[in-house]
């Protein structure tokens, strides 16, 4: 084992693929995609998991993923969660906040919304939650929930469906998000493990290492039922 170097890129593409994904050819060796602000790098490399294609990608910091290609082409996905620190912490400098816990509130919030390699993301991003574009700057975000009451405060969305923006938010402990959440029951569709997102119906599993997969969106609920019960076979084990 020791010595050997793995190339970064393994190229089993001897033919040099070349696909036509919407209007980018994606082709082997890696290729850019042409946007200035997306990090990832297409190796040509997909696999296929639950009908989804992956693509194979490269993040200009070094990161290899197989991300959702309908993520990364359509700019959801522009990096491996870097270009989002990045950001994060160019903010951190100029507003002049820096470490203060309302800022690491904001930072969590536009994390759990934007990076889809977030653990969280599947409950926010995912669900179609995203942060309005006043909040996109940490200094909106400031002049609107202002300083949290207590240590015990956090930020809470009054509709658990709804966005991060001022009309929805306000600053919560614990025991009163936790009331919040019963009142408004947050899966819509009435199915276990299956959400309305927009018009969609999206699936999903969590594994026996409580770790969520997602299964698809579906055009009906009884699609996202049925994928979710072949889950369940997959990962439980379960006999229906
Ligand atoms: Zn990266």
């Amino acid at each position: 084992m020791n010595g050997v170097v793995k190339p970064l890129i393994k190229s089993k593409c001897a033919q040099g693929v070349r696909a036509h994904i919407g209007k980018l050819n994606v082709v082997s060796p890696p290729v850019a995609i042409p946007t200035s602000k997306n990090r990832w790098t297409l190796t040509g490399k997909t696999k296929r998991k639950n009908g989804y294609i992956y693509e194979k990608c490269i993040c200009s910091c070094g990161t290899v993923k197989y991300i959702l290609r309908s993520h990364v082409l359509s700019n959801q996905s522009k990096s491996c969660g870097c270009l989002l620190r990045d950001t994060l912490v160019n903010i951190n400098k100029t507003h002049g906040r820096t470490c203060t816990h309302e800022f690491t509130i904001w930072q969590g919030l536009r994390k759990r919304c934007e990076n889809v390699n977030d653990k969280k993301y599947i409950d926010y991003g995912g669900r179609g939650i995203s942060v309005c574009v006043e909040w996109k700057k940490f200094e909106t975000f400031f002049d609107d929930m202002g300083l949290r009451p207590t240590a015990k405060h956090s930020i809470d969305r009054k509709d658990n469906d709804g966005n991060y923006c001022k009309k929805n938010c306000k600053w919560a402990t614990k025991t009163e998000q936790a009331r919040n959440r019963r009142v408004q029951k947050r899966n819509k569709s009435g199915v276990v493990g299956v959400y309305l997102v927009k018009d969609k119906f999206r699936a999903i599993i969590t594994d026996n290492n409580k770790k969520h997969i997602h299964l698809g969106y579906f055009k009906t609920i009884e699609e996202a039922t049925a994928a979710r019960e072949e889950a369940k076979i997959k990962y439980w084990g379960e006999n229906v």
